[in-house]
């Protein structure tokens, strides 16, 4: 087997990256470790349900990276959620997400002047990858809003649950996630996380690539420090490139082995930090107990103020629900399902024996349903189906080091673009550095690391 390209791993990025280059006329080979495509992207059946792991909300950006890097088809599914929530100790209010809406409310229910609302918009929108600016996000909010902790907590929520960012971040890191979304609100893709996948495992087969799922890499082949091929289940295929979709630090450690790179570039990895994991409850509801519409996207909190470390503490009183109404699935038997997320800690979850480890999910679980009665009494009696995940959840499914859901914090990015640079051939995409992260940024990242391995091949 000889291939131009091998693509290491199916999250979105690696989706989008092995598309991008198939149809530049490359050979394309993709390789999954997982027996499905989609890495995070996941969704997964139970009895008479389809839940969705991560289809919670995208900025409309999706919609134009859709129709140039897969199809109309692909592009024209996608909706926009309209009933976004916040519901904590400090307030109660529902929004669209959109730019305008976001200063109404600013304007009138915070009572930020109007100036200063549009300021802070610019300033966001003017942010740069290459500016060298060591502001975090805390510092931004305290210029444009000091002292309102309440208004933090509503620019901040989201975009914590979007990118694992803390206020303690870069600022950039939170200026592109919170712009590309403040633009025209959040949108889902209709029909749900299976049919996207379908629609792109089409698109790739149409294009030529040959795609093998359960087929774990086990080691990127070099010589002379130029890539010559990988391993995948112990058969060597060669290649003149390689795109890694797996995290970066697998990548640089496990796949190619830290004796290929020098000790500066060694020095940078060392010193990237892993971002945070996640905790999640999917509901399933029983079919014959259609729920109201309560919102879409409810991002709630018992904790008195906003709090970067509570939300992935180990007892957090913070979680999103996600509500997936039939229209979700328009095409499909009507079916309600509620997912309930929360930011979370490897080392809190890793080390639990089995018998801990289960009583642990329970209560997550439980919280997470004493947590919804108050948006949907008697909700326990509709549930036919409940499940949670963990850090050691996504950790199984991915590979990701400490189930990672968002790649690294910034620095794990200038790595990431650096890898060319240190074994000819050699391309990483996908979460990494905060930005490029969520699906969006996953998507771009494997088409912007495509075009570059393209341009040098
Ligand atoms: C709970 C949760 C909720 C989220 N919600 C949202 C949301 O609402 N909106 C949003 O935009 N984003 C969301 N995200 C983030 C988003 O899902 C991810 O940022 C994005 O899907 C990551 O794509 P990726 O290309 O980085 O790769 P990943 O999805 O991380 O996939 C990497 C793939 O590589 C494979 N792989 C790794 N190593 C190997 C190997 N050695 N050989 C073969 N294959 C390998 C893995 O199995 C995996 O399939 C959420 C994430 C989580 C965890």
């Amino acid at each position: 087997m000889h291939y131009d390209v091998a693509v290491i791993g199916s999250g979105l990025a690696g989706l989008t990256a092995a598309n991008y280059l198939a149809k530049l006329g490359y050979r394309i080979a993709l390789f999954e470790q997982h027996y499905v495509l989609g890495g995070l992207a996941a969704y997964f059946p139970r009895k008479n349900h389809i839940f969705d792991v991560s289809l919670h909300g995208f900025p409309v950006g999706m919609i134009k990276s859709c129709r140039k890097y897969w199809s109309s088809e692909i592009a024209d599914s996608i909706v926009q959620l309209k009933r976004i929530r916040f519901v904590n100790p400090q307030f109660d209010i529902e929004t669209t997400f959109t730019r305008e809406d976001f200063t109404k409310i600013l304007v009138e229910t915070f009572r930020i002047a109007p100036e200063m609302v549009e300021n802070f918009f610019i300033k966001l929108r003017q942010m740069n990858f290459y500016d060298d600016d060591r502001q975090c996000t805390r510092d931004i909010f305290e210029e444009f809003f000091p002292g309102r902790a309440d208004v933090h907590r509503l620019l901040m929520e989201p975009i914590a649950y979007a990118n694992g960012s803390t206020l303690d971040d870069e600022a950039i890191t939170y200026g592109i996630v919170f712009s590309n979304f403040m633009s025209k609100g959040v949108y889902t893709f209709e029909g749900g996380t299976d049919l996207l996948i379908k629609k792109m495992t089409e698109e790739l087969m149409r294009n030529g690539v040959d795609i093998f799922k359960c087929s774990k890499i086990e080691k990127i082949l070099l010589s002379n420090d130029q890539i010559i091929g990988v391993r995948a289940n112990g058969i060597d295929v060669e290649c003149r490139a390689v795109l890694s979709n797996a995290h970066i630090l697998n990548t640089i450690k496990n796949l190619v082995g830290e004796e290929h790179f020098s000790p500066e570039f060694l020095a940078k990895v060392h010193k990237a930090r892993i971002n945070n994991s996640s905790c999640q409850v999917y509901m399933g509801i029983k079919s014959e107990e259609m729920i109201d519409d309560i919102g879409d996207l409810i991002f709630t909190s018992g904790n008195e103020h906003f709090d970067s470390k509570e939300l992935k503490d180990f007892h957090t009183k913070s979680r999103t629900f996600s509500l997936y109404y039939p229209k979700t699935r328009p095409n499909e038997k009507p079916m309600c399902a509620i997912v309930a997320s929360m930011n979370a800690h490897w080392d809190d979850w890793s080390n639990l024996d089995v018998a801990n480890y289960q009583c642990e999910k329970n209560r997550i679980i439980e919280d997470s349903v004493r947590c919804l009665e108050q948006f949907i009494p008697h909700i326990r009696e509709k549930i036919d189906h409940i499940e949670a995940a963990t850090p050691r959840t996504f950790f199984r499914y991915t590979g990701h080091p400490c189930g990672t859901s968002f790649g690294t914090k910034f620095e794990g990015l200038e790595i990431s673009m650096d890898l060319p640079g240190e074994i000819r051939g050699l391309y990483h995409a996908g979460s990494v550095g905060i930005i490029m992260s969520g699906w969006l940024g996953a998507m771009n990242y494997g088409v912007i690391a495509a075009h570059k391995l393209a341009l040098n091949l």
